[in-house]
């Protein structure tokens, strides 16, 4: 693995391990990852490691409280995994917030319907990230992981003008993120008036995706 992580770094692409057991975690922590989506059962010395390291969490906490929410359409030895899953995930969340593990937006979409990205922010904060974090772990971080915040990520001269506005502060409610406003993409206005929740519930009858926000 760290063969393949050093290669992948020469050639300036990025590595993201997809894992929700520790040794797993472990093991591409140490071969040099970008970062873990998942990264469920990742004990505290695991998470110490990436703090020590700056690789990126990526907590798709999203997957399991779907996952969750079906709980009784799965089969009993996929219910007991997705519970187990979904407890030390939790635990192992506000464990990494409290270190100041660098921590990166995703959602594990197509396990679930994707436009329900602005959810995952809600499920952040409850577990102990201050609103702040969560919005920045899905601009400013994203941009570092992914290796453009040159050009995105914050709100700079010189960047491109990528910007979404919504009725309220999602500062002080989070959940103001769900209704987007306003999307200027690269300086020109592709939206503008009503939250995307309500003009969407109306071309799209699937309760599923009723607040997209993508
Ligand atoms: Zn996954």
């Amino acid at each position: 693995m760290a063969a393949l992580v050093d290669e992948s770094h020469r050639l300036r692409k990025k590595v993201a391990v997809h894992c929700h057991g520790d040794q797993a975690a472990r093991e591409a922590i140490e071969a040099g990852v970008d970062s873990i989506e998942h990264g469920s059962f990742m004990k505290a010395e695991t998470v110490t490691m990436m703090k020590k390291r700056g690789t990126f969490l990526t907590p798709t906490l999203m997957a399991s409280e779907w996952i969750m929410s079906k709980i009784d359409d799965y089969p009993q030895v996929l219910q007991l995994k997705a519970k187990a899953a979904t407890a030390a995930r939790s635990e192992m969340f506000r464990n990494a917030v409290k270190m100041g593990v660098k921590i990166s937006f995703g959602t594990d979409a197509a396990v679930y319907p994707h436009g329900q990205n602005a959810k995952e922010f809600k499920l952040m904060v409850d577990l102990g990230m201050t609103s702040i974090d969560a919005l920045k772990s899905a601009t400013a971080n994203d941009a570092e992981l992914l290796g453009i915040a040159q050009k995105v990520g914050t709100l700079e001269k010189g960047k491109l003008a990528d910007v979404i506005a919504m009725p309220g502060d999602p500062t002080s409610d989070i959940t103001a993120s769900e209704h987007v406003s306003f999307v200027m993409k690269e300086g020109k206005i592709v939206r503008q008036g009503q939250p995307a929740a309500q003009k969407v519930t109306e071309s799209t009858p699937s309760p599923d995706v009723a607040a997209p926000v993508d």
